[in-house]
């Protein structure tokens, strides 16, 4: 079947098997392979596949309506999933606005964060600073905040070209400093960065606190994320952290904010949000910033799918099984046992150079000199050798070919947060 003709193309021509079925950490094809999905699709599917409870919600709303306009009506899904989510995420976060993906989340974070600007006489305030690497979506907007050349280059002309400061890949630091001082650099250099823009002219500063696609799954020291809290209020600049991957429990916190106490200003969500049941995604944020721009006259901005009752009750419905599987804690736990099996391999094999992550979000890369983290030739292919094998084998691995456009090969492990210490 895999030779079926195709008149549809992504990225590429698609090569892989058809899927047949899905359930808990598996994924069957039609000549019945078994694949473990390693990577819950793109991070997405964090509660595992085919989830009773969640498919027992959607079917029992779409009985009553899969679709009611926003502007047309209130519905409960919506308005149930807009509470669940603000009990779940930081104090002071209290506020949600529904899309339908991250790169629309993105989006809508900086157009809210740009009205309120409006509201408060900053009509200067228009430059978000972003992170290089990073990957916030493939929309304009979100790409011109992506930090990941291969992505913008096509496209380059057509944007603003967005200011970018660079994201704390401390482990390719040769300095002498402690990760401690190391944080705390790559902070001062968003300060150094706002004082060149000019103050007055920066609305944001976007990050995703645990980074993702572009940076394989990249903690920063722990001094980088109070200090950049600093930094923002020190200068009226709105804090966006981008959680569409690490949000919804990944990292072992509902919001990976979490585990520095940081409170963003706003918060993007997509992904495990709708944990793949539903194209979901939101932005949470401070009512201070969104009352008065609804008081101005409203938000000039919104989707169409926003808020539809089908999506919401599959949203709903994910948060709860989150929540009453312990799922978060669940994340915390396998992710350490995740890490040392990483750390072990790394022990044995001179060519994995670094494993990291935070919960169930982690990462290995190859190189081939560990002391210099040189990468691995690239005429070894050893990026789509190691994707295929593990293919063939049954493994799903989620990886990119660079670190963000410069050379290295990382390879993301990131399992539904339902699986147990046997299938690690
Ligand atoms: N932001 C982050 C951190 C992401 O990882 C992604 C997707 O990988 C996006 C935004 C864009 O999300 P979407 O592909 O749903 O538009």
């Amino acid at each position: 079947m895999t030779d079926a003709p195709s008149y549809l193309f992504y990225q590429t021509r698609n090569p892989r098997p058809f899927l047949d079925r899905a359930e808990g950490i598996y994924m069957f094809d039609e000549d019945g392979r078994r694949y473990i999905d390693g990577s819950s699709g793109a991070m997405v599917s964090n509660i595992g596949h085919s989830n009773p409870r969640v498919l027992a919600k959607m079917k029992a709303q779409m009985n009553r309506a899969t679709f009611g306009y926003r502007l047309h009506f209130r519905t409960h899904p919506s308005e149930d999933l807009a509470a669940k989510t603000v009990a779940m995420t930081p104090e002071g976060l209290d506020r949600v606005f529904f899309v339908s993906g991250g790169s629309e989340a993105v989006e809508s974070a900086v157009k809210l964060a740009r009205q309120y600007a409006l509201t408060q006489g900053q009509g200067k305030r228009h430059k978000v600073i972003s992170r290089f690497p990073s990957y916030h979506g493939c929309t304009f907007g979100a790409l011109d905040l992506t930090g990941y050349d291969p992505l913008r280059e096509p496209f380059a002309p057509m944007m603003e070209g967005m200011p970018k400061v660079a994201a704390p890949v401390t482990y390719l630091d040769r300095d002498d400093l402690s990760e401690e001082a190391r944080g705390l650099k790559y902070a001062e250099a968003l300060r150094t960065r706002i004082l060149e823009l000019g103050p007055e002219t920066v609305l944001a500063f976007v990050m995703e606190p645990v980074g993702g696609a572009s940076t394989g799954a990249l903690v920063a020291p722990d001094s980088y994320y109070g200090r950049v809290r600093e930094v923002c209020d020190e200068f009226g600049v709105i804090l966006i952290y981008d959680e569409v991957m690490t949000g919804a429990g990944r990292t072992g916190k509902f919001l990976a904010a979490e585990h520095w106490g940081i409170t963003p200003d706003i918060v993007a969500l997509s992904k495990g949000f709708g944990a793949g049941y539903a194209p979901l995604g939101a932005i949470v944020a401070r009512h201070e910033l969104v009352e008065p721009v609804l008081d101005a006259g409203g938000f000039a901005h919104g989707f169409t799918y926003a808020g539809n009752p089908l999506a919401c009750a599959a949203g709903l419905a994910v948060l709860e099984e989150i929540e009453e599987q312990d799922l978060i804690g669940n994340a915390a736990r396998m992710g350490e046992v995740l890490m040392s099996e990483l750390r072990q391999l790394m022990a044995e094999y001179d060519f994995i150079g670094h494993v990291r992550g935070k919960g169930l979000l982690t990462a290995f890369e190859l190189v081939s000199d560990r002391a210099t983290m040189t990468p691995l030739d690239p005429g070894l292919n050893a990026y789509d050798r190691l994707v295929n094998l593990a293919y063939e084998r049954g493994l799903i691995l989620y990886s990119r070919r660079t670190r963000g456009g410069t050379a290295g090969d990382h390879f993301l492990l990131a399992p539904p947060l339902i699986i147990t210490e046997a299938q690690i």
